[in-house]
């Protein structure tokens, strides 16, 4: 199933161009009281809820997927965590380039650890990225994004894939400079996820995605999964043993080579086989 979250904060299923709304079942989320429970609502009660999904998307009204906005398909994501390197190609080919990289690097994602996104960079294809410092280099990183659909620590790789609830594209973009990553990947709108989140079922094997990116249609980031130095399931094992993770947490998974400037007004295509396509425009933040 493709579930997107559009306009005003509506839900819908995703089928070829058209949105079934079935904002209807977020009725049957449980009341909570404060303190909340940690993670996203929608997430932790995703497989009851489906029921009702399907029983409403018969008697739904439609949406065209053209002229909807779409939102970040995780409304309240309590932590967003991503790999710096797990391509070799970035490293190998990217990261010898002294405008990207600052500092000597660690080869190996085993030693560079993993880093945290601010909750509050998540925006969703419609919103776009705004650029908010205009002298500074930001880029583009593609990346499979895992969405985790249960709490777990400490789990192993073969556990993994039963934890996560569906994938979604992702762009993790990036100022290029000696800050540290938390303040280069976290302003607002430089996590990008979607166009929807893809229910887990419908994904085979993570490990063998297709992945490109486009700038203005010109191709910049092509690669397959199969090629992270961490796959998918060792990555959530390394995540887990490191958080503990909750539903609806946010796992970037590395981007490949490629990486390269942005400027206002471009626009970026994101693909990922199976998972679809998202537009994302670029902006100034004067608007431009
Ligand atoms: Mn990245």
């Amino acid at each position: 199933m493709k579930l997107c979250r559009f306009n005003q904060d509506q839900l819908g299923v995703v089928s070829e161009e058209t949105i079934w709304d079935v904002t209807a079942a977020l009725q049957d989320l449980p009341s909570c009281r404060y303190p909340f429970p940690p993670g996203d609502q929608f997430i932790t009660h995703l497989d009851t809820l489906r029921l009702k999904i399907e029983e409403l998307v018969p008697h739904s009204s439609q949406y065209s997927l053209d002229e909807a906005t779409l939102l970040s398909p995780v409304a309240n994501s309590s932590k967003i965590v991503a790999a710096p390197i797990n391509y070799q190609s970035h490293i190998d080919i990217d990261l010898v380039d002294p405008e990207i990289v600052h500092k000597h690097t660690i080869s190996h994602i085993s030693h560079a650890g993993l880093f945290l996104k601010a909750a509050s960079s998540l925006v969703g294809s419609g919103s776009g990225v705004t650029l908010k410092f205009p002298d500074r280099r930001v880029d583009h990183e593609i990346e499979l994004v895992v969405i985790i659909g249960r709490e777990c620590c400490e789990i192993t790789k073969e556990q993994a894939l039963d934890y996560v609830a569906g994938y979604c594209v992702g762009l993790d973009m990036s100022i290029r400079g000696r800050e540290d990553r938390s303040f280069r990947k976290s302003l607002d709108t430089y996590s990008v996820l979607g166009p929807w989140l893809t229910t887990a079922d419908e994904i085979e094997n993570p490990d063998d995605l297709d992945l490109e990116l486009r700038i203005n249609g010109e191709l910049k980031q092509q690669a397959n999964t199969r090629d992270l130095v961490y796959s998918v399931p060792e990555l959530i094992e390394y995540a887990s043993n490191t958080y503990t993770l909750y539903p609806g947490d946010i796992l970037f998974t590395g981007t490949p080579h490629g990486v390269g400037p942005v400027s206002p007004g471009d626009l970026l295509d994101c693909q990922i086989s199976g998972l679809g396509t998202m537009h994302v425009p670029v902006r100034a933040q004067s608007g431009e």
